[in-house]
C-alpha cells in the first residue's frame, strides 16, 4: 500500500485536470497568440483558466496573470513591484518564515541596497499586526507577507495586516505568497486591498508549471523578463496551455467542491492529532487553529531523514519539509522558536482532499512502529 502524505508539495492530479492537459496537447494545441482559429481556441482555454481564478478570488478575470508557477508569480510581483516604485522609497517588508521564492528575492533586494525589514513571530509562535504595522513606514514601497506557512500551517494575520497597512500607506503595494491558503481561506485580493497574490495549479490537484498571479487593475508591475508580450508583457513567453488547461480544470473542480474537501482536511487533521496524543514521544508543532491540510509533528530523538525514510519503507510518504535542508536546521522552524531537537526530528504530513481514515490509521500505525524500533535503536 502506497500513503501519500505529502500535498503541501505537491498534489495528485485530478480527473478532470489530467482530461483538460490532454484535450489543450492533441486536439487544441495552436498557440494562443496566432490569430487563426486554432490560436482561438488555445487563447479561450487561457480565459477558462483565468476565469475559475478570478471566481475563486470574486475579481475580474483581466486582472489575472498566467505564470509557470508561484516560483515565477512571486519572483514578478516582489521584483516587478519594487522596480516600478524604484523612486518612490527603499524599503521593503516582509516575514521570516517565507518561502525560499520570496525569501531569496528579499535577500536579492538587500544586496541591491534595499533596507529589509524582516516581521517574525513572536514567543508564542503568532504573528501580531501590530508587528507589520511598526515595520512599514513612509519609504516602505512593499509589504510581501504569506498567507499560509508551508512548514507549520500557521495562517498570517494578513486579514487584519493589510487593510491597516493601507490605509496608513495606500501607495505601498501589498503582494501575499497565497499558496497554501488559496481556496483553503475565504480570500478577496479586493475586499481586502491586496496588489498582488500569487497560487500554484499543483498544489491544488492540477498540473505542475501553471501558477497565476493577480494584479490589481492600475497597478505598475515592471517586467522581469523580455519577449513577445504576451500575459501584457508581464510574463511573456508561449503560455503553458496545457498546464494552464489543467489548472483551470482543478479550480473549477476545487470551487465545485470546496465545502466536503475542507471538511476532510477538518476530519484527517483532527484524527491524527487524536492517534498522536496517544503516542508517548511525539509532539505537534503546528498551531490548533492553522490551516487544516498541514499538520507537522517531531519524535524528539530521531532525525527527520531517518523516519522519513523508514517511513518511506512501509510506503508512506511524508515530508521533512525544509527542515534539514543540507544538514542545517530549518530557519523558518527556527524563526518559530521551535527548540533545535524538534526542529531536528520534523515531520510535516500534509493531507489531500481523498485522504481516507484508513490511511491516517496505516499512517498512525507505522508512525508508532518506526518510532518503536528506532527509539531504541537510538537509545541502545
Ligand atoms: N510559496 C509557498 C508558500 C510554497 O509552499 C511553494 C511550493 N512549495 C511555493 C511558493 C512555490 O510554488 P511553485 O512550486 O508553484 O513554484
Amino acid at each position: 500500500m502506497e500513503i501519500y502524505l505529502d500535498n503541501c508539495a505537491t498534489t495528485k492530479v485530478c480527473p478532470e485536470a489530467a482530461e483538460a492537459a490532454v484535450k489543450a496537447m492533441v486536439e487544441d494545441y495552436g498557440n494562443p497568440s496566432s490569430l487563426h482559429r486554432m490560436g482561438l481556441n488555445a487563447e479561450r482555454i487561457l480565459t477558462g483558466t483565468r476565469k475559475a481564478a478570478a471566481a475563486l478570488l470574486s475579481c475580474d478575470y483581466s486582472c489575472i496573470y498566467l505564470t509557470g508557477g508561484a516560483t515565477d508569480s512571486n519572483n514578478i510581483a516582489i521584483q516587478g513591484a519594487v522596480r516600478a516604485r524604484a523612486r518612490m522609497g527603499k524599503t521593503v517588508v516582509t516575514t521570516t518564515v517565507e518561502h525560499p521564492s520570496v525569501a531569496e528575492n528579499f535577500t536579492v533586494l538587500e544586496k541591491a541596497g534595499y533596507t529589509v525589514k524582516r516581521v517574525g513571530p513572536r514567543a508564542d509562535g503568532r504573528f501580531y499586526a501590530e508587528d507589520f504595522l511598526d515595520a512599514v513606514d513612509g519609504d516602505t514601497v512593499l509589504l510581501s507577507m504569506m498567507m499560509v506557512n508551508n512548514e507549520l500551517g500557521t495562517v498570517l494575520p494578513y486579514d487584519k495586516v493589510v487593510p491597516a497597512v493601507k490605509k496608513r500607506f495606500p501607495d505601498l503595494a501589498v503582494h501575499i505568497d497565497g499558496v497554501q491558503g488559496f481556496t483553503k481561506l475565504p480570500f478577496s485580493p479586493e475586499r481586502l486591498g491586496v496588489d498582488l497574490f500569487s497560487f500554484s495549479g499543483h498544489k491544488l490537484y492540477g498540473p505542475k508549471g501553471a501558477g497565476g498571479l493577480y494584479i490589481r487593475k492600475g497597478l505598475r508591475v515592471l517586467p522581469v523578463e523580455y519577449g513577445g508580450g504576451q500575459e501584457k508583457a508581464v510574463r511573456p513567453g508561449t503560455e503553458a496551455v496545457p498546464a494552464i488547461a489543467g489548472m483551470g480544470a482543478a479550480l473549477k473542480m476545487v470551487r465545485e467542491n470546496r465545502a466536503a474537501i475542507m471538511q476532510n482536511y477538518r476530519e484527517r487533521n483532527a484524527q491524527l492529532r487524536a492517534l498522536l496524543k496517544e503516542m508517548p514521544g511525539v509532539v505537534i508543532n503546528s498551531p490548533e487553529d492553522g490551516c487544516p491540510h498541514i499538520l507537522n509533528l517531531s519524535v524528539p530523538g530521531i532525525p527527520s531523514e531517518v523516519m522519513l525514510h523508514a517511513l518511506e519503507e512501509k510506503g508512506v510518504y511524508v515530508s521533512s519539509g525544509s527542515a534539514c535542508s543540507k544538514g542545517a536546521l530549518s530557519g523558518v522552524l527556527q524563526a518559530f522558536h521551535l527548540p533545535a531537537e524538534r526542529i531536528r526530528s520534523a515531520l510535516r504530513v500534509s493531507f489531500s482532499k481523498d485522504t481516507a481514515a484508513e490511511e491516517i490509521d496505516a499512517f498512525a500505525a507505522a508512525l508508532r512502529e518506526v518510532t518503536g524500533h528506532l527509539g531504541a535503536v537510538v537509545k541502545g
